[in-house]
């Protein structure tokens, strides 16, 4: 019969799993068997609620077979079976397809690479098979249907899927194990029962599922006779037994002594498709009011589809050993919904409904303490392993700050201490952190907002603080103007916008002065508000300023920033303007060579310089011009 082929990108991964220099070939067995497992969860799951499945939780099981003279390994589940378009659409093209990323101007090495770092993040699944196989043959019967079919494929030149026979539901994967090769990789180790143990303990001894295979012993046997001391003869037998071979226990369900940090590191890896060790592993074993055991994982970095609607958050629930749901969002707040993990309570009825769970109190219960859980686990990373922290904050800041929003504030109290921010371009400081290092005289928080590290810190407004040693906290996301808007002060320290109000450094006399000069330019100020019309409200001389002529400054409780996100939402009030107020250093030259012309009686001159220093305002504070050329020929002119 004609073969299919693969979809292109399958093919591709195929070749390079045949011809894979890969060193951890031996995780196909993992793979192969986590297939197996979750398609036995499938069906346990059904079970729950169709009493025609006619499975008891004790049936399932996973069986491993070897053929040494065969070369074969063949792994069996009574697990949910595919149909013959599921054998199709899951073993004729890769999973994660979307995530591949080939380049064909790839070297070959480079392909190479590119292939072992797919295995690392997201584990190839089937595929990899064929890292220990020349062909690898599935026959599958799936449940509810009566007829089976065998899906077969010797590698990249295409896979049949045919008719076949089969007794029961469920899956048989069988590897035809690839001979050993002249660059001395010895596949036949693949068929040895003690090897094949071996990796089942390394890689899945956590299956829930018993995987059970026949095992060869040699027994001391009575014969019947006796001897001449008449004592009874014996003879060794050899004899095959079946033995399940995974200890079955979760390694939530374990003791710090029964599983290390290294094995629940490598459980997470193994999991959630993470090349990365995680930051942080959180275990929690309750008893009490409720009894839960957790497992949970703060990743290193944000996964790839984090920010996308497939990624949905949620942790795992269990009860006792069987999934009852596998993203369960009501587990943790949402500033926490980077965190992955499991958590397993004897506590919670098996066939409860989603809808159910929102309103049931153990789970709230256990909701609760995760999060304090959380919460001190940061905090501690914070305190301990600062450089770790920092990773964590760059990767799940946003989520951490967002979750705040969703939560209507009432988080803020919870993680206002794990919030970092920029002082410079690489230091990171937290509000306490900010507060400590305040000098005496120093009365209040300064920020500035805006996405520009650089741009912020090299605000006019900025160098007065520098000079006298005090630092600006950078606000790079809008929900970090939010927070300072609903928090109002940290520790009593006011916070104050260096962008939009006073800075409150000068002392009475200097505001004075400052008035009285203002007094003096008073014709010219008004000059150059009625030039420049509506895009400022108003013109004042400023005492923020030191070597800077001009900065825009906002009145009211509208910032810049402010203005700039609802003017990017589309559909919001296109009222929400922010007051701007153009402030002049009176000291500047630039600010005299105007002045000057406007005494002259040169307005025209005036005009232009007012309108060169107003759009300088501008572009300094981040914000586009009205009209650049016009900008771009002032400046000619001048030149
Ligand atoms: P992944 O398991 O990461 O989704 P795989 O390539 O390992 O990717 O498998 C692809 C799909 O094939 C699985 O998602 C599952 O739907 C199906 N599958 C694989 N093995 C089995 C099996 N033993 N029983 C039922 N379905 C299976």
């Amino acid at each position: 019969m004609a073969k299919k082929q693969f979809k292109a990108e399958s093919k591709r991964m195929l070749d390079m799993m045949i011809n894979s220099i890969y060193t951890h070939k031996e995780i196909f067995l993992r793979e192969i068997i986590s297939n197996a497992s979750d398609a036995i969860d499938k069906l346990c799951y059904l079970s729950l609620t169709d009493e025609n499945v006619g499975m008891e939780r004790g049936d399932f099981r996973i069986r491993i077979a070897v053929d040494k003279d065969e070369r074969r390994i063949t792994v069996s589940d009574n697990g949910i079976g595919m149909t013959k378009e599921e054998l199709e659409k899951n073993l004729g093209v890769i999973a994660h397809s979307g995530s591949l990323k080939f380049k064909d101007d790839l070297g070959e090495d480079a392909q190479e690479d590119a292939a072992i770092d797919i295995i690392g993040q997201f584990g190839v699944g089937f595929y990899s098979a064929f890292m220990v196989s020349d062909k690898v043959t599935v026959i599958s019967r799936a449940y509810g249907s009566e007829q089976a079919y065998q899906w077969e494929s010797s590698g990249a030149d295409g896979y049949t899927i045919t008719e076949a026979e089969k007794e029961t539901v469920g899956t048989d994967v069988i590897m035809h194990v690839k001979p050993d090769d002249s660059a001395g990789e010895k596949y036949s180790t693949y068929l040895e029962t003690w090897k094949i143990m071996m990796l089942v303990r390394k890689y899945s001894d956590y299956i829930r599922w018993p995987i059970v295979m026949d095992v060869e012993k040699n027994d001391w046997v009575e014969t019947g006779e006796k001897d001449e001391n008449g004592e009874p003869k014996m003879q060794m037998v050899n004899t095959v037994e079946e033995q399940t071979v995974n200890s079955m226990i979760p390694i939530w369900q374990r003791s710090r002594q029964e599983a290390t940090d290294e094995e629940c590191i490598a459980f997470y890896k193994e999991k959630y498709h993470d090349n990365d060790d995680p930051l942080a592993v959180i275990r929690v074993n309750a008893e009490g009011l409720i009894s839960y055991r957790a497992l949970l994982f703060i990743p290193s970095k944000t996964p790839e589809n984090f920010y996308t609607r497939e990624s949905e958050p949620g942790l795992e629930l269990y009860s006792s050993g069987v999934m009852i749901m596998d993203k369960c969002a009501d587990l943790l707040p949402d500033c926490y919904a980077f965190a992955r993990g499991v958590v397993d309570s004897p506590d919670l009825s098996l066939n409860i409904s989603r809808e159910m769970l929102q309103h049931d109190r153990q789970l709230k219960l256990i909701a609760s303490n995760l999060s304090k859980k959380m919460k001190a686990e940061l905090t501690r990373l914070l305190k301990n392993d600062r450089e770790k922290y920092e990773t964590f904050y760059r990767s799940f800041g946003m989520v951490l700050r967002a979750g705040v929003i969703s939560e209507y504030g009432d988080k803020l109290d919870e993680i206002k201490d794990l919030l970092l921010y920029n002082v410079d371009e690489t230091k990171l400081v937290t509000l306490r952190e900010y507060v400590d290092a305040m000098p005496v005289e120093q009365e209040k928080i300064y920020y500035a907002c805006g996405d520009n590290i650089r741009r912020l810190l090299s605000l006019p407004q900025a160098e007065q603080l520098h000079a006298r040693g005090y630092e600006i906290l950078c606000m790079t996301s809008q929900l970090d103007e939010y927070f300072v808007d609903t928090m109002k002060s940290y520790d009593e320290k006011p916070f104050c916008n260096i962008a939009a109000e006073d800075l409150g450094l000068e002392s009475e006399e200097e505001k004075k002065e400052t008035e009285q000069k203002e007094a003096e330019a008073k014709e010219l100020l008004d000059f150059v508000k009625e030039t420049l019309g509506e895009a400022v409200s108003s013109v004042k001389l400023s005492h923020k300023l030191v070597s800077g002529a001009v900065c825009l400054s906002t009145e009211g409780g509208v910032t810049l920033e402010m203005e700039r996100y609802f003017r990017s939402m589309p559909g919001a009030p296109d009222h929400i303007k922010a007051i701007r107020v153009l402030e002049f250093n009176g000291g500047h030259h630039a600010f005299q060579e105007m002045r000057e012309a406007f005494d002259a009686g040169d307005r025209e001159k005036a005009a232009k310089l007012a309108k060169i220093l107003h759009a300088q305002a501008l572009l300094i504070a981040g914000e586009p011009l009205d009209d650049p050329a016009a900008y771009s020929e002032l400046v000619c002119e001048l030149i």
